[in-house]
């Protein structure tokens, strides 16, 4: 009797309301007035001894292609590293996100990033080159192989890598992060390194050592909106149909009604969608269960549309693991890199990256196709990136790259890109494993000589 009235709680309960699409009991406005700071609730103390199971030069958490970047150019200078990620694959956005294609210039970012290309090309898994432009923003790759690519490189680098393997927190000493404490299917450990590089895109390393944070549109704190990636296939006419239950979620019955959606081809006979998700926050953990949940309702609903008002003969395939992140918390650097350094292309005498692509600052609170900017404000031209914008600024030895570096929100909408993260990566592994070296930090190392590096390594920095 008491099993049927707690079933009977959840069907009424959160499971009807999972049905009919309404509730996903995530307010997004007060999502920001507790965070995992606050303990002025209910705390509970935790300690524990955890074995120092790994010791390395370089540290560096996040397989993402900033990660993947930075740990192959300090395994390339000599270092010994360490890379942690969280999921089964490297690649985080491209591959478990699903997004399949560079943006941006894809030659001249390093030799990181040509080698990435180069192995797809030899998989016949990459779109052919074509210099960058606002006409030929990006190149189409197969997110599948992408995944065994990055792994390899980083394993024939001598990279050790953990895998199904999260970072959960910091311990410090005299400033310095002394070790990372990790989590992963042999439980508790640490990791002791000389230099950590973040690269988890939301600075899960910074924002747990309690180092300052930048987070979303300054008004509110808005970040920029995820987007769901999820494959069709395209099946003959008697297969086709549409597959929504009735009385699933709120089906986009009409073009007016649709959320921001992109589709292009995926393979022979495919294609991928992308559905923009906004307002919900990828640093809190409630935020983002709600995103993911709004992702795969949204998915169904607008998959509805082109099968049912459309008639698209497409059959879902499969939708990526994880919704795509554009943004999570960016980590208050040395520099912060600011939109009008953008706008003048301006050359640092600390460049050691570079980006090309336009301000594409999606608009944080609307599901439609519309930018903070007008189309006549998004170019800019080249610009360069400083090693200031990648060391971490309430630490001695913490470095980050990628989509969490020291950015305002409409500099990251450009330099988040894979090809500039992977170039980002490239000059904090090379800085890193410079320190590892001199027994130095990264604020004390002349930046020169990492320019120097990143330029003989094939990165073109010239704007
Ligand atoms: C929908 C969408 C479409 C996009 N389209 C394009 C495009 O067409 N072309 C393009 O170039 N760019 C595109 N971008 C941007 C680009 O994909 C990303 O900004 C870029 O890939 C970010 O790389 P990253 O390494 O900084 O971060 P991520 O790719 O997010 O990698 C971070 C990695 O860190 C891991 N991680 C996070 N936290 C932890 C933790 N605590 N412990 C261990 N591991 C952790 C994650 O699992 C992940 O693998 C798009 C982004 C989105 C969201």
């Amino acid at each position: 009797m008491r099993r049927r009235n707690f079933i009977k709680a959840v069907i009424t309960g959160s499971l009807g309301s999972i049905i009919s699409g309404k509730a996903d009991g995530y307010d997004s406005k007060k999502k920001y007035e507790k965070s995992c700071e606050d303990t002025s609730g209910p705390a509970v103390e935790w300690r524990r001894k955890i074995p120092v199971r790994y010791e390395a030069d370089v540290a560096v958490i996040g397989g993402g292609i900033a990660g993947v970047s930075a740990a192959g150019a300090a395994a390339r200078s000599g270092a010994k590293v360490i890379l942690v990620e969280r999921f089964a694959v490297t690649g985080g956005n491209l591959t478990s996100g699903g997004v399949g294609s560079f943006c941006g210039e894809t030659r001249g970012q390093g030799e990181v990033f040509d080698e990435i290309v180069s192995s797809l090309e030899k998989f016949d898994a990459i779109a052919e080159y074509k210099p960058y432009s606002r006409e030929n923003q990006s190149r189409i790759f197969d997110h599948e192989i992408l995944a065994v690519v990055l792994q390899e490189l980083v394993l024939r680098r001598s990279v050790k890598m953990l895998l199904h393997t999260r970072f959960v927190d910091v311990l410090i000493k005299g400033g310095r992060i002394s070790e990372c404490l990790l989590c992963g299917k042999s439980g508790q450990e640490a990791l002791r390194a000389k230099q950590i590089i973040d690269c988890t895109g939301e600075g899960d390393v910074a924002r747990y050592a309690g180092f300052e944070v930048m987070k979303g549109r300054v008004k509110d704190g808005l970040q920029l909106p995820m987007s769901m990636m999820y494959f069709v296939r395209e099946v003959a006419e008697d297969k086709a149909g549409p597959q929504l239950a009735e009385g699933w979620f709120e089906p986009v019955r009409s073009k007016e009604d649709l959320p921001m959606t992109s589709v292009w081809p995926n393979g022979p006979g495919g294609k991928a969608l992308k559905v923009k998700i906004p307002m919900f926050d990828s640093t809190d953990t409630e935020g983002l269960t709600a995103g993911e949940v709004k992702g795969r309702r949204r998915m169904w609903e607008v998959l509805d549309y082109f099968q049912r008002v459309r008639k698209k003969d497409w059959r879902f395939d499969h939708c990526s693991p994880i919704i795509g992140i554009r943004e999570g918390c960016r980590i208050a650097g040395d520099y912060v890199l600011k939109v009008e350094d953008l706008r003048a292309g301006r050359e640092f005498e600390d460049g050691v990256a570079k980006g090309t692509f336009y301000l594409d600052g999606h608009k944080p609170d609307d599901e439609k196709r519309t930018y903070i900017l007008k189309k006549s404000e998004m170019d800019v031209p080249p610009y360069q990136i400083p090693l200031g914008s990648l060391i971490a600024k309430d630490g001695k030895n913490l470095m980050m790259a990628g989509r969490c570096f020291s950015a305002d929100q409409l500099s990251l909408s450009s330099a988040r890109v894979s090809t500039s993260c992977s170039m980002m990566g490239q000059a904090a592994g090379i800085t890193a494993a410079l320190c590892a070296a001199k027994d130095a930090e990264p604020r004390d190392i002349d930046a020169s000589e990492v320019k120097r590096e990143v330029v003989k390594r094939g990165a073109n920095l010239e704007i």
